[in-house]
């Protein structure tokens, strides 16, 4: 059956009726009607009645270059019409997978060489988890299996992915957790900190790693993995002496430092990943989302020498997935990495739209009743939304500002996420200051709204 994009009421009958949605309460959705998304252009979504919304999530925290570039279209088409498949098992290659190995030992973080290709967050995460423990079982350590994270981490959605991060929800829908992995505290000042100073927090938070290792056993333990600002976690940018103190803890300890840079890869932070930001030299990075700016599933481990070396004498790597470095991908994601080069949008995001993006949310948040606090970092933010900012009251759970707040937003033309009591922000990195104007503009609405209804305006 063949509906025009303009029947919304068809769509959402169908969807309803055959489609089974990740990260959605079906029943919920079933009431709720789900909101169709026909097409896109810059910061732009537009939905099937016409809408025109501004996406400041960037999708799924991935459309790094904004929508509409028609230049990866034909890059795609020209790649699919030379070689559509070819895989990169049992010593075969192509040309996109190696040229895109190569150029991302150009743009990663200092150390990383060598690259492994999986096509999502998710699979990389996964793909760690093996590799890291092939490695140490070749340096006569088998037993270094224990990876430890964090609360609140999202690392992906299988089941090791889901058991490498800290999302209770997740782990308690199947019950099912894998042995060999264990959580610290998420480095959150404003909700963790107490009466410490940004940097006694940094200091504190980093010093339950190295507790955890001295609980489990430095010969228990492969690595440490976070993000380095926790996206789905609800954006918690650590103090500026968290990661250089979690770097020194894993160094002293012998344990491999993992950052996941699925979120803060490709210039989110205003420098082409989150390791740079921070000042951390790590083991092992994976990275997705802006790889390919979402325009085609592609994700990457990028391993240090040593590392890579470690696993080199190991024999055989058990371990691939069919579309691992597909060539329409690789070359999407090449055509993707030369957009953010040549348009010079990582030093656009650290000079100028990242500084006016953190003063006009700033400001915003300072003024609106409702907002306890701005967090972020680069063009990554979210308002935590308090009952009384002053007194430090909490909504209740039931209250849900933050789902009203979404709601309210979308009415009014803006995508923003919400993430327990916050609200988050993830626009394009082409994003201008006119649309960071618009974002604050239609926050505002929606916050206005979402206190009034509370009786709270
Ligand atoms: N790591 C991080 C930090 C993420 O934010 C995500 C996805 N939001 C993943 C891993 C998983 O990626 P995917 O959904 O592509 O499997």
């Amino acid at each position: 059956m063949t509906l025009a994009p303009s029947d919304t009421t068809g769509w959402q009958q169908l969807d309803t009726a055959h489609h089974v949605h990740p990260f959605c309460d079906p029943a919920t959705l079933a009431e709720r009607g789900v909101t169709v998304i026909t097409h896109a252009d810059g910061s732009y979504i537009w939905d099937s009645d016409g809408n025109r919304i501004l996406d400041a999530m960037a999708g799924l925290w991935c459309v790094n270059i904004g929508y509409g570039r028609k230049e990866l279209a034909r890059v795609a088409a020209e790649q699919m019409e030379t070689l559509p498949y070819y895989n990169s098992f049992f010593q075969s290659s192509t040309p996109t997978q190696i040229a895109l190995a190569e150029r991302l030992s150009e743009v990663t973080p200092k150390g990383i060489e060598h690259f492994f290709f999986a096509n999502s967050g998710s699979e990389a995460n996964d793909t760690i988890i093996r590799l890291t423990r092939h490695y140490w079982a070749q340096q006569g350590k088998p037993k270094k299996r224990t990876f430890i994270g964090r609360n609140l981490a999202y690392h992906g959605s299988t089941l090791a992915a889901s058991s490498l991060g800290g999302m209770s929800a997740m782990k308690a829908m199947d019950g099912e957790v894998l042995p060999d992995f264990a959580q610290i505290m998420e480095p959150h000042w404003f909700m963790r900190g107490g009466n410490m100073s940004r940097e006694e927090f940094g200091i504190h938070a980093a010093q339950a790693l190295e507790d955890k290792i001295l609980e489990i056993g430095a010969e228990n333990v492969a690595a440490f993995i976070g993000e380095p600002v926790q996206g789905a976690g609800g954006v918690i940018d650590p103090p500026a002496n968290y990661w250089p103190n979690i770097q020194r803890i894993c160094r002293k300890h012998d344990i491999l430092l993992v950052v996941d840079e699925v979120i803060c890869g490709f210039g989110r932070l205003g420098e082409w990943f989150g390791s740079d930001f921070y000042g951390v030299e790590p083991d092992i990075i994976t990275m997705a989302k802006g790889l390919s700016s979402g325009y085609l599933p592609i994700a990457a481990v990028g391993f240090s020498k040593k590392v890579f070396a470690g696993i080199n004498d190991g024999g055989v790597i058990q371990h691939g997935y069919t579309y691992s470095g597909h060539p329409v991908s690789c070359a999407v994601a090449l055509a993707n990495i030369d957009i953010i080069e040549n348009e010079g949008l990582i030093e656009q995001v650290r000079d100028e739209s990242a500084p006016y993006f953190h003063e006009v949310m700033q400001q915003l948040s300072d003024d609106h009743p409702i907002v306890g606090e701005w967090r972020g970092a680069g063009l990554l933010g979210a308002m935590h939304l308090m009952k009384n900012p002053q007194s430090r009251e909490f909504f209740a759970p039931e209250d849900d500002p933050a789902g009203k707040c979404r709601e309210y937003c979308l009415d009014h033309g803006l995508i923003m996420r919400a993430v327990g009591q916050a609200m988050i922000l993830c626009p394009p990195l082409t994003i201008s200051r006119s649309e960071i104007d618009e974002i604050a503009e239609k926050a505002t609405i929606g916050l206005n709204e979402t206190a009034k209804q509370l009786g709270l305006l």
